[in-house]
């Protein structure tokens, strides 16, 4: 049941998990929100789960019951839920080198090193930068992989 090949890497997740959804495109997974895609009527989140062929992820349990493909979370902390994911079979670490984008979910490609940068991007160029394909934000190992970095190692220590 559970493995690294076998948790599926696209995602929906409910309103809510806003947060949650941004540490998992951290993490790597093509993980679509609700709140972004402004559907919040059950039968509409179930629909764009199916349409999209996405593992769905949600506190309510209404809306899990009758969803085809999902996982129900129970925390009301991020730190709870992503226990919750991980002890499911998630693999919940940083991806290297990051490929979604945290804002919108876009996927990212590498800034080379020639290429002028915002100024709230890193100036020095030995700072390896991305940049997302559909928002144009700019990306690179700061403080936000370093909080979920943190709280993930913080899991880890719970659990032994
Ligand atoms: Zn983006």
């Amino acid at each position: 049941m559970s493995g690294p090949d076998h948790h599926p890497r696209r995602l929906l997740l409910d309103v809510m998990l806003g947060k949650l959804a941004v540490y998992l495109r951290i993490c790597g997974y093509d993980a679509a929100y609700a709140g972004d895609r402004n559907i919040e009527a059950d039968e509409a989140v179930r629909r764009v789960a199916d349409r999209e062929d996405r593992h769905l992820i949600s506190r309510d349990r209404a809306l899990i019951a009758a969803a085809a493909d999902a996982t129900l979370l129970s925390g009301l902390e991020i730190s709870d839920q992503l226990a919750e994911l991980r002890a499911a079979g998630f693999t919940l670490e940083p991806a290297d080198p990051p490929s979604r984008c945290g804002r919108c979910n876009g996927r990212l490609r590498p800034v080379p090193s020639v290429e002028s940068r915002p100024t709230y991007a890193p100036s020095d160029e030995a700072v390896p930068c991305w940049r997302c394909r559909r928002c144009g934000q700019y990306f690179w190992h700061g403080s936000h992989v370093d909080n979920l970095a943190r709280t993930l190692a913080a899991l880890e220590d719970e659990e032994t």
